[in-house]
């Protein structure tokens, strides 16, 4: 006997006639995509940032940091035209090893800051060891819990990972947006890792290094040449049972600096204690930041100084966009592949060859 579940009209995978599939695809997102594409003009862009508008301001740095030739282009007129607005800030360098507490300092000292209404704080950094798909160490907007809900702030992590001369040459980039856009106080981070403090140090009117006190033997392992770019050495943490321990720190510190030249400033580098995350110490180190204002200013170093990193940029930048054209170079990156095999086996020294590939790029840069 035929069972019914055997009938054709029961099996499980018949498919009604009649019956439409339901479209796979959502009929509104095209339309969103095609609505979060549009890109501003250059003027609009300028407009917005000398608004103080936040949104474009971030849409415009986006740009900056953009790998694409298109936004490259854009973005230089933006900066190129905002320029003139620029250069109106203190601009604040702080480093520091991770874990020194440099994002709780950074959040008390904004906090401090915002208490005069008039300053508008923007928080940079420089990580060129970061990808930001990974997520950047100094690009978590939460570590900065309290900054990151106020207005007048704009924080941004740093540019993703690239050579160090791309990454710094975005940040001073935005630097200037931040300031054409009103921002009047500047900080721009690093890890004290390497050398990335020198690439800070060279777009900051003030360095700021701050440490911890720890073994008794504070002074092993910071390098010299970060120590003598600093304009103050804070020693954070001080609170609690540390409280001793920090205040030996600085001593030590103190008695370093003294062994160093006097800086070309003529300011004679301070150390503080603090307690970033207790908010203890953070009027001193404001004062004494103020204090360094006026005297750089009062004896004409604050311009000099800005005039030198002004030149030091354009060669930077010369540097960065060489390398950049002659890497970026099919033919080349074609050349330099055979002349590396040719320099295993043997075949032509380094030298030659590299005289090769430059005599390629140069007369072909000449047409
Ligand atoms: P960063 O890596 O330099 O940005 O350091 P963080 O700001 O993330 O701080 C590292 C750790 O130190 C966190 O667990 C903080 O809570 C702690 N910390 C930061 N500042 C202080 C402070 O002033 N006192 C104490 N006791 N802990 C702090």
């Amino acid at each position: 006997m035929k069972h019914i579940e055997n009938d054709d009209k029961y099996k499980a995978l018949t498919v009604n006639k009649g019956v439409e599939s339901l479209p796979s695809v959502n009929p509104y997102f095209k339309s969103r995509i095609r609505a979060k594409k549009r890109i501003l003009t250059v003027d609009e862009y300028v407009e917005g940032i000398l608004r103080g508008d936040i949104t474009i301001l971030g849409q415009a740095v986006t740009l900056i940091e953009s790998t694409l030739p298109e936004h490259y282009v854009i973005a230089q007129e933006i900066v190129e035209k905002v320029l003139p607005y620029s250069g109106n800030s203190f601009r604040i360098g702080i480093t520091g090893v991770p874990g020194a507490g440099k994002s709780t300092s950074i959040d008390s000292f904004g906090m401090h800051l915002l208490k005069d209404t008039k300053n508008k704080l923007a928080i940079l950094a420089i990580d060129p060891s970061s990808e930001r798909s990974k997520g950047s160490i100094l690009g978590d907007k939460t570590r900065m819990e309290r900054l990151s809900t106020q207005q007048n702030v704009f924080i941004r992590p740093s540019p993703s990972a690239g050579s160090l001369g791309g990454v710094a040459r975005k940040t001073r980039e935005t630097i200037i947006l931040c300031e054409a856009a009103g921002f009047n106080k500047i900080f721009v981070e690093t890890v004290g890792v390497g050398q990335s403090e020198t690439a800070v140090h060279s777009m900051v009117d003030f360095f700021l290094l701050i440490q911890l006190a720890g073994t008794g033997d504070e002074l092993q392992g910071i390098k010299r040449g970060i120590m003598e770019m600093a304009d103050a050495i804070v020693i954070n943490k001080a609170d609690g049972n540390n409280v001793d321990k920090a205040l030996f720190a600085a001593s030590q510190f103190r008695n370093a600096l003294r062994l160093f030249p006097k800086p070309d400033s003529g300011w004679e580098p301070e150390v503080l204690t603090y307690s970033g995350y207790y908010g203890l110490g953070i009027e001193e180190i404001f004062d004494l930041i103020d204090r360094y204002e006026e005297f750089v200013k009062g004896n004409g170093y604050f311009d000099f100084k800005r005039a030198t990193q002004a030149k030091y940029w354009m060669y930077q930048t010369i540097e960065e966009q060489l390398k950049e054209s002659f890497f970026n170079n099919p033919e080349i990156g074609e050349m330099l592949k055979i002349k590396e095999k040719e320099i295993l086996s043997h075949e032509t020294s380094s030298f030659r060859a590299a005289k090769h590939v430059l005599d390629k790029y140069f007369n072909k840069q000449e047409k």
